[in-house]
């Protein structure tokens, strides 16, 4: 097969799959499949940068949003992440920012395995929530995500600010839905995040509420009025939104990856599923001298953990049911 015939197929098989993950909220292949594929075909666009489609899944974000779903036009895209596999690429990572900042100091946080939201509050008050979607335009889920009991419909400051985050569906709830599903002859679903997005997908508001769905907020999307990562969160649990609290300070390679392998070794005591650690520039101003690609920010990185096992097969399923 030529390269260019190469390039095609793999664009063509990994458009299909986001579609299934994104869109559908049932992948057909495992992710570490889906990530393994990807990398080759970025390989493959690497070396001839001149067959890339305009399709190519590498320069574009997530999915389009289903038809069903009053659309939402975000004010502030949504970018996806950079990830790495090894040390090696965090090391590379590091060298590039370093290229443009002297002694970065990063904040690393635990990788939540949801679904992105986008939260708008005006004067306070939940306006809107919304799916990633492809960055640009995402789904209107407010009235999903008003179900959700630890987002907050009124904030504790009558300010307007857009946050991000994460939506996912604690373990505890993932089990006792599956039981449930079981018991009801139904199919199980393949993992929470899975579920998650599935849930908030539901027209029957009663079903949000019904699985208790849980967030984390990671993010200030409209102009930042702090000066750090750190003081964002901060800031935003000041605000009654909810932030995850196991996070810590790096300034060289020996201290993100003594982070990555502690978080490594008790990632599975934890109530929700992680699939890595993320680390980012904390300085603000570090942030935007360093700016985006078309589909990342360059100042963050993504440490994905190994593949485990898979222990559900993945089934072609109606989500909706
Ligand atoms: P991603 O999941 O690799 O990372 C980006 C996302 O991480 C952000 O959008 C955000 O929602 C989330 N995130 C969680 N915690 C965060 C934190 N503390 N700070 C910042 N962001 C945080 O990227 P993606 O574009 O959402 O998805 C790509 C991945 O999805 C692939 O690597 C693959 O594993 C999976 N996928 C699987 C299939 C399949 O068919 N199995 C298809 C498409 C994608």
């Amino acid at each position: 097969m030529s390269i260019e015939s190469k390039i095609k197929t793999l664009t063509e098989q990994l458009n299909q799959y986001a579609r299934e993950y994104y869109t559908l909220d049932n992948p057909t292949i495992e992710d570490a499949e889906y990530d393994r594929l990807y990398r080759e075909l970025a390989t493959l666009e690497s070396e001839n940068p001149n067959l890339i489609r305009a399709d190519s899944p590498t320069h574009r974000t997530g999915d389009v949003v289903l038809s069903g779903f009053e659309k939402y036009t975000h004010d502030y895209q949504l970018y996806s992440l950079q990830d790495a596999f090894s040390r090696e690429e965090i090391e590379a990572f590091d060298v590039r920012v370093r290229k443009e900042i002297d002694n970065p100091e990063y904040i690393c946080e635990l990788k939540i395995d949801g679904l992105s939201l986008s939260l708008v509050y005006e004067n306070g008050v939940l306006k809107t929530a919304a799916t990633r979607g492809d960055g640009t335009i995402g789904e209107n889920i407010t009235e999903q995500v008003k179900r959700i009991k630890d987002v907050p419909l009124y904030l504790t400051e009558p300010i307007d600010i857009v946050v991000r985050g994460e939506a996912y569906l604690p373990r505890k709830n993932f089990q006792k839905l599956n039981q449930e599903r079981e018991e009801d002859g139904l199919p199980s679903f393949a993992n929470p995040r899975n579920a998650a997005a599935g849930t908030l997908r539901q027209l029957d508001t009663k079903v949000v509420a019904k699985r208790g769905l849980a967030t984390f907020l990671y993010q200030e999307a409209s102009p930042a009025t702090n000066d750090t990562q750190e003081e964002v969160l901060i800031y935003l649990e000041k605000l009654g939104l909810v932030v995850n609290h196991r996070r810590t300070f790096a300034t060289n390679m020996t201290e993100i990856w003594a982070f990555i392998q502690e978080i490594s070794e008790m990632r599975d005591d934890l109530a929700y599923d992680i699939d890595g650690v993320v680390i980012k520039v904390n300085n603000l101003t570090q942030q935007d001298e360093l700016g985006f690609t078309v589909k990342f920010p360059k100042w963050a990185i993504a440490y994905k953990f190994p593949a485990e096992l898979a222990e559900t097969e993945i089934l072609s399923v109606d989500w909706t049911v």
